[in-house]
C-alpha cells in the first residue's frame, strides 16, 4: 500500500495497492496529463533525489520550495505569528530534515491552500505537524486524500486569527483563496495569493485564468468578484506561488488596473 502522488501536478492520493488509474486534477480541463502519460512517484522515492530549500522573504516569512523543481514547482510560504504560524499553500515534499527546520521557525499551527493544484502532499504535512487544513467547501470534490485532518470551510472569508484571514475570491476554481496578512510588508498588509491572483512576467502587473497551462481566461464577471473580494482588505505586497512571483509597491493599485485591462481586452475594447 503506498500513497501515490501524481509527478504533473504533485498531488498525493489516498492509500491504494496499486497505482490509480488515473489523475482527475490533471484530466481536468485547468491541467494536463503528461505528454508519456500518467506517472506516479511516491514520498519515498521523491525524498532520494529531491530536497526542500528554506529561505527567508520578508520578516516573519519564509518560502518552502523542493529543488529541483518537482511537479508544478510551487513554493510554499511559512507565516511567523505569536498565535502561532500559518502554512500558506503547501508542496509535496516533506522530509524529517524539513520538519526539523520549520519546528525550529516554531512550527506550525494551521495550514491552508489557496486551491486544489497546491493540495499536493498537504495532508501529511498536517498529520507531521498535528494541525488542521483548511481548504474550500465548494473544491471539495477535489481532494483525493481524504482525511480527518480536513476543515472544509464555507463562506467568503475565515479568520484564521486576527491578522490572518483567508479569503474566498473563486476565478480560478470555484473555491479559489488568497491569504490576507495583515502585518506583513512592515504593517502595510500582505496577499498570498497562489495563482489566484497570479503575478506575471512584469512583476507591476497580476492576470487571471481559468487555466494558465491551457490559456483559458476568465470571464469579466469571475475578474470583477476577485477585486471586490479583495477590496475591503490593506495590502502593498502579493506573493505568488513562485520565488520570484512577488509584486510590491502598490500591489493594491496593481489588482484593480491589471483587472481593468483584462476586462477591457477580453470585452473587445483594448
Ligand atoms: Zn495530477
Ligand atoms: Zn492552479
Amino acid at each position: 500500500m503506498a500513497n501515490y502522488i501524481c509527478i504533473t501536478c504533485g498531488t498525493q492520493f489516498a492509500q491504494t495497492s496499486q497505482a490509480p488509474k488515473s489523475c482527475p486534477i490533471c484530466e481536468d480541463e485547468r491541467q494536463y496529463v503528461g505528454q508519456g502519460g500518467q506517472q506516479w512517484t511516491t514520498l519515498p522515492e521523491l525524498r532520494q533525489g529531491h530536497h526542500n530549500r528554506i529561505t527567508q522573504q520578508e520578516d516573519c516569512l519564509y518560502g518552502i520550495g523542493t529543488e529541483p523543481r518537482f511537479a508544478i514547482g510551487q513554493r510554499a510560504l511559512l507565516i511567523q505569528s505569536d498565535q502561532g504560524n500559518v502554512l500558506w499553500d503547501c508542496i509535496s515534499l516533506i522530509d524529517d530534515e524539513t520538519i526539523e527546520k520549520v519546528n525550529a521557525l516554531g512550527g506550525v499551527k494551521a495550514i491552508a491552500i489557496s486551491h486544489p493544484h497546491y493540495y499536493s502532499s498537504a495532508v501529511e504535512w498536517a498529520q507531521a505537524f498535528g494541525v488542521s487544513l483548511y481548504l474550500h467547501e465548494a473544491d471539495r470534490q477535489w481532494g483525493m486524500r481524504p482525511d480527518p485532518a480536513i476543515e472544509f470551510w464555507q463562506g467568503n472569508t475565515l479568520e484564521l486569527q486576527p491578522r490572518i484571514t483567508l479569503i474566498r475570491a473563486g476565478g480560478h476554481f470555484e473555491g479559489g483563496t488568497v491569504c490576507h496578512w495583515a502585518t506583513g510588508a512592515n504593517g502595510a498588509g500582505t496577499l498570498c495569493t497562489g495563482d489566484v491572483i497570479q503575478v506575471v512576467a512584469d512583476k507591476r502587473w497580476v492576470s487571471f485564468m481559468y487555466s494558465y497551462p491551457n490559456l483559458i481566461p476568465l470571464s469579466a464577471d469571475k475578474i470583477r468578484r476577485i477585486v471586490e473580494a479583495v477590496e475591503p482588505y490593506s495590502f502593498e505586497r502579493i506573493y505568488g506561488a513562485w520565488w520570484d512571483a512577488v509584486v510590491t509597491p502598490e500591489a493594491k493599485a496593481s489588482v484593480r488596473r491589471s483587472a481593468e485591462r483584462y476586462i477591457k481586452a477580453i470585452e473587445g475594447s483594448a
